[in-house]
């Protein structure tokens, strides 16, 4: 098989939603965010998304039974011939094995990991400019690309708009979340031999070629098979 699942990692504000969007465009794989997932339920005040809200909007995770079942269907949606890309999930140890299991139970392979690296100072930074547009989902920022709330989306003609997790104190929120409870699955996959590192930092091409490479079957460094 010449493409893995993949696992996108990295704190909020690494550049997992653009580098997903990148990947599912130019590698067709299936791109499952739970973030965008949930955000969808909340805007269409299903039952998980009436569960989810506060959560959300305080900075706090969804708990993972929530999580793990929507992520679940979605899996067992997937023909065994996509390769999927998951961003956004597993965020704790916990749904990490649930996954583990999941897979295993779909007969698919352990996905390869990759962890996006950035510094607390970049990621505050990126998080505070970050904008959206409400048709497309298109991610701009206000340092980049000098696009604020309220302007055209370039791609779509939607509003942008901010997230409200991306206000000062839920992003505060969001990295000490990070910390506690995802960072620990850095140490998780290295011991399975799954992870590899990628410099968020640099510009967003040298990441995406850094990405489509490792893919494109340079992932030997981490793979076990
Ligand atoms: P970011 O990576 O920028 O923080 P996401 O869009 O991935 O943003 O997630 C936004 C919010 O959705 C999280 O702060 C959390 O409340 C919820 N969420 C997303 N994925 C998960 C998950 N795997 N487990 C628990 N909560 C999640
Ligand atoms: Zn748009």
């Amino acid at each position: 098989m010449a493409q893995r699942d993949l696992i996108l990692m990295g704190p909020p504000g690494a550049g997992k939603g653009t580098h997903a969007e990148y990947l599912e465009q130019h590698l067709s794989y299936a791109h499952l965010s739970t973030g965008d997932l949930l955000r969808e339920a909340v805007a269409a005040q299903t039952e998980l998304g009436k569960q989810g809200q506060s959560y959300m909007d305080a900075g706090e995770l969804v708990p993972d039974e929530l999580v793990i079942s929507l992520v679940r269907e979605r899996l067992a949606q997937l023909d065994i011939s996509d390769r999927f890309l998951l961003d956004g999930f597993p965020r704790t140890v916990a749904q990490a094995e649930a996954l583990g299991r999941l897979l295993d139970d779909l007969s698919r392979g352990q996905p390869l990991v990759i962890n996006l690296v950035v510094s607390d100072e970049e990621m505050v930074r990126r998080l505070g400019g970050r904008r959206l547009c409400e048709e497309c989902g298109a991610i701009y920022n206000v340092h980049r690309d000098g696009l604020d709330v309220g302007d055209e989306c370039p791609r779509c003609g939607g509003e942008l708009y901010r997230r409200t997790d991306d206000e000062p104190q839920a992003v505060r929120r969001r990295l000490q979340v990070y910390k506690e409870q995802t960072a620990p699955l850095i140490t998780y996959y290295q011991q399975r031999g799954q992870i590899v590192m990628v410099d968020a930092e640099q510009g967003q091409q040298q990441v995406s070629e850094e990405l489509a490479e490792l893919v494109e079957g340079g992932a030997s460094k981490a793979d076990n098979d």
